[in-house]
């Protein structure tokens, strides 16, 4: 299936390592002129070598006011993915008031923050849009040692379901991808452990966990107009996990 973005501008979110790197390598190779956002300037600096025509903005996007001020700059974008976010692994009657605010902070509270200007632009401007939020199968499961991670994507899915409802008539469409485990440095730290991801491994009928490219793909159909009818989906990519 041949996707092309010529004439768009997409932003992404967490682009500096892992899932939104490549999704930012991607959407420039099928034509996008990208903006990445990330928290880590050296990280911003090696994708501009990669990838030239990228624009940087480092933020940390835990900072409601300093991303608010980052994004009234950018300008006009057709294709928002937000893609940022963080885990920290702790029981459920261990976690601390700090894990829960920053996990909060960054995996919904930026998302709602970058959404709500880059939304409004592509409302004032008419011409439709499309966003991807990136959530997690741990919205759909209960996971030992995840309480603040599964909690906060359960309320991604959930945000994306009400902009999904309100954006449409605007012709801007709202999709979350929710993959299982990818081995990035988010996926190293909580399943690196085969005695924590053996377990889950042999629940997933494909026999794997899922590759940073699965994720890419699933992003970019759900951006282009290929997925013109999907809005307010939460797409599950995981071998079958779900089947069980
Ligand atoms: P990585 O940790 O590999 O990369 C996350 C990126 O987001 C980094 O560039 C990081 O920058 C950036 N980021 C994190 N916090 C902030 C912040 N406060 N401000 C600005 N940038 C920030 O994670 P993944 O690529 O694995 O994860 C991407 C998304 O996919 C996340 O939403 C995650 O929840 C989701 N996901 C991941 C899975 C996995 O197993 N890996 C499974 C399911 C979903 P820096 O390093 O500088 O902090």
């Amino acid at each position: 299936m041949d996707i092309r973005f010529a004439s768009k501008r997409a932003l992404v979110t967490g682009a500096g390592k892992g899932i939104g790197r490549e999704i930012v390598k991607k959407l420039a190779q099928c034509g996008a002129e990208c903006v990445a956002v990330s928290r880590t300037q050296a990280d911003l600096d090696s994708l501009k070598n990669e990838v030239p025509g990228v624009h940087t903005i480092q933020v940390d996007l835990q900072d409601w006011i300093a991303t608010r001020a980052a994004m009234e700059k950018v300008g006009n974008i057709d294709l928002l993915v937000n893609n940022a976010g963080i885990a920290s692994l702790a029981p459920f009657l261990e976690t601390t008031r700090e894990d829960l605010d920053k996990i909060f902070d960054v995996n919904v509270k930026s998302l709602f923050n970058v959404s709500q200007i880059v939304a409004k632009g592509m409302v004032e401007r008419g011409n439709g849009g499309a966003i991807v939020n990136v959530s997690s199968i741990a919205s759909k499961m209960g996971i030992r040692d995840h309480a603040a991670y599964c909690s906060s994507k359960g309320a991604v899915d959930s945000l994306t379901q009400v902009m999904a409802l309100e954006l449409g008539p605007h012709k801007i469409r709202v999709n979350a991808v929710n993959p299982t485990v990818v081995m990035t440095d988010m996926g190293r730290m909580a399943w690196s452990d085969p005695s924590k991801s053996g377990p889950l491994l042999a629940r997933i009928p494909l026999g794997k966990f899922v590759d940073v490219d699965d994720v890419v793909n699933a992003i970019l159909f759900l951006l282009s107009d290929k997925a013109a009818s999907l809005n307010g989906l939460t797409l599950p990519i995981e071998g079958g996990l779900l089947a069980n």
